[in-house]
């Protein structure tokens, strides 16, 4: 195997920025641990503005859950497929990268499919379409329309404090009725985050669409409302300004370019092959900041030579920091405050057929599969992309390369499966949703066993304890997907916050650098 993109050596940080480099800033140095797509553009941010960085990331390659392999022809990613450019810090990134030009879009983006009754049926791309469609029973279109009537006059006395525990399967079945979330929360639930409707918070999965409710009552009047406050805001923001293109996107080559590309930008300055072990923070005589040490080891042999920095963004999984040692100002700062993490595990197949042998190939992103539908017509995968269907050029044109989910919460066991129980799997259920014949013409499998973290009901605690790491350990802060969202922009986007949030702690004045007292565990990490 190996990586499927090339990337520029050309060095793409703008005039612009490097303007933005301040003298109190240059001569500071930042640690990041972990080089997944948070990691990566909190080292992107900070070496912009001049200052030092170093990026330790324990694997021979950058991009964490960005993972593309090109083999054979063929071109298929392990972990993220596609994103998205929903957070002003994607396009800012792939703007000043010059990524545009390696962007590719899927053809056919919007035809999206949703089993039922045991057959893929193309989901209505839009609220009017869903209305005037078949997919849903009359009774489900009738609940849908009258949302924003009978939750806008009964909001008050339907919203309570008790709530705030409640699943996302419970809160859309109170908005829209136990079929919209049989038919398409639970798949889209299990399509973005491998979790099911029943153990994954609502505030803290879709806080958005909470707070709507907070505020409206009604979810469908709040989604109209702030959709035409946010146009009119960019309206103003953005006059003159490009805008990006909507919908999913990935990048030729794949998602690792996104990953390369930006790794490419830190040069020297991305260390692989290098696990982080220990960090330690005491206090510099020399500086108004704490003096942060790191130890690692390369190649997973004995530790390097300790390395010190003014500030550590830390962004590997909670699971791995959990496994460091972190010492403050001689003495051990004990993570046993750290709640266990629930991490959905989930195997990706890759496999082709040959073009003849698929009797009904479906054009467009990919297919879904809701539970109820594994139960009744026994579908044993949570879904598929199309891989080369959405990107022609990532399969030889007489093959079709198919992407497949397996696991997640409804099916931990079968995610670590053998590859001759997950080819059988996929092969069944590719027969009975497109007509393919026959054994794959290549077939491989990826497993995570951490893929998502679960955003279950008490992820309070979870939320609490990393802010108590943050306030405890001065200059120490957490980016990447658990907090803030699982989406790839959602985890660029709180690198680049957390990048902010160490620039402003290194550039304030030394007197405010008085350390306060570390609060008790228990103050921080309260809900
Ligand atoms: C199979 C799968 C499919 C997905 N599909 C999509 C999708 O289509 N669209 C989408 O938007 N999102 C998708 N996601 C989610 C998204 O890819 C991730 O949430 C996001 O990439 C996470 O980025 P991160 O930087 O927070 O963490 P990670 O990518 O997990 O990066 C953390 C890094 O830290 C490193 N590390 C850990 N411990 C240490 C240590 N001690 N020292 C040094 N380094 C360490 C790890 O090796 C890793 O590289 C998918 C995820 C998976 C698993």
């Amino acid at each position: 195997m190996e990586s499927s993109s090339s990337s520029s050596s050309v060095s793409t940080i703008t005039e612009e920025e490097k303007k933005k480099k301040n003298p109190r800033l240059v001569s500071k140095s930042v640690a990041i641990v972990g080089g997944g797509i948070s990691g990566l553009a909190a080292a992107y941010k900070l070496k912009s503005y001049g200052l030092n960085v170093t990026l330790f990331e324990t694997e021979e390659r950058a991009g964490g859950k960005l993972r593309s392999v090109s083999q054979d022809g063929l071109i298929w990613d392990e972990g993220a497929n596609t994103m998205m450019e929903s957070e002003m810090e994607v396009t800012t990134l792939l703007d000043n990268l010059r990524l545009r030009e390696k962007q590719q879009f899927p053809i056919s983006q919007n035809k999206r499919y949703i089993v039922r009754n045991g057959k893929p049926e193309m989901i209505p791309t839009n609220p009017i379409a869903l209305i005037k469609s078949s997919f849903l029973s009359t009774k489900s279109k009738f609940q849908l329309m009258l949302e924003p009537f009978l939750w806008r006059s009964s909001a008050k006395n339907n919203i309570s404090d008790e709530n705030s525990k409640q699943s996302v399967g419970e809160f859309f079945e109170r908005h829209f009725g136990k079929e919209v979330v049989d038919y398409l929360i639970d798949p889209f639930v299990a399509g973005t985050s491998a979790a099911d409707v029943d153990s994954l918070s609502m505030p803290h999965a879709f806080p958005e669409l909470w707070n709507l409710e907070k505020m409206f009552g009604s979810v469908i009047e709040g989604a109209i409302r702030s959709k035409l406050s946010g146009k009119r805001e960019k309206r103003g923001e953005t006059s003159g300004k490009k805008k990006g293109r909507r919908g999913s996107f990935s990048f030729q080559g794949g998602m690792q370019t996104l990953a390369d590309m930006i790794c490419n930008e830190l040069g020297e300055n991305f260390k692989m092959n290098s696990k982080v072990l220990s960090l330690s923070c005491s206090p510099d005589e020399a500086s108004a900041f704490d003096n942060w040490s790191v130890s690692y080891a390369t190649n997973h042999q004995k530790p390097s030579p300790d390395q010190s920095f003014d500030a550590v963004i830390m962004t590997a999984p909670l699971c791995n920091v959990k496994e460091m040692k972190i010492s403050r100002r001689g003495s051990p700062f004990m993570l046993d405050f750290l709640p266990k993490v629930d991490y959905l595990p989930l195997s990706v197949v890759i496999t082709t057929f040959k073009k003849e042998n698929v009797k009904r190939p479906l054009e467009g992103f990919g297919v879904l599969i809701p539970s109820k539908e594994q139960q009744q017509n026994d579908f044993k995968t949570l879904g598929t992309i199309f891989s080369s269907m959405m990107f022609p050029d990532r399969a030889p044109s007489d093959v079709y390369l198919y992407t497949t989910f397996v696991g997640g919460s409804r099916n931990r066991d079968l995610a670590k499966a053998s590859l001759d129980e997950l080819k059988q799997v996929v092969a069944s259920d590719l027969k009975k949703l497109l007509g393919a014949e026959g054994e794959p013409t290549f077939v491989h499998r990826f497993y995570w066993n951490k893929a998502f973290p679960l955003y279950g009901h008490d992820y309070n605690s979870v939320l609490g304890a990393i802010k108590m790491m943050e306030e405890s350990l001065p200059g120490f802060f957490y980016a990447g997907n658990h907090r803030g969202g699982l989406s790839v922009g959602k985890a660029l986007a709180s690198g680049c916050k957390a990048a902010d949030s160490v620039i402003s702690y290194l550039d304030s004045p030394s007197d405010d650098k008085l350390h306060s007292e570390t609060k008790s565990v228990e103050e921080a990490i309260k809900p």
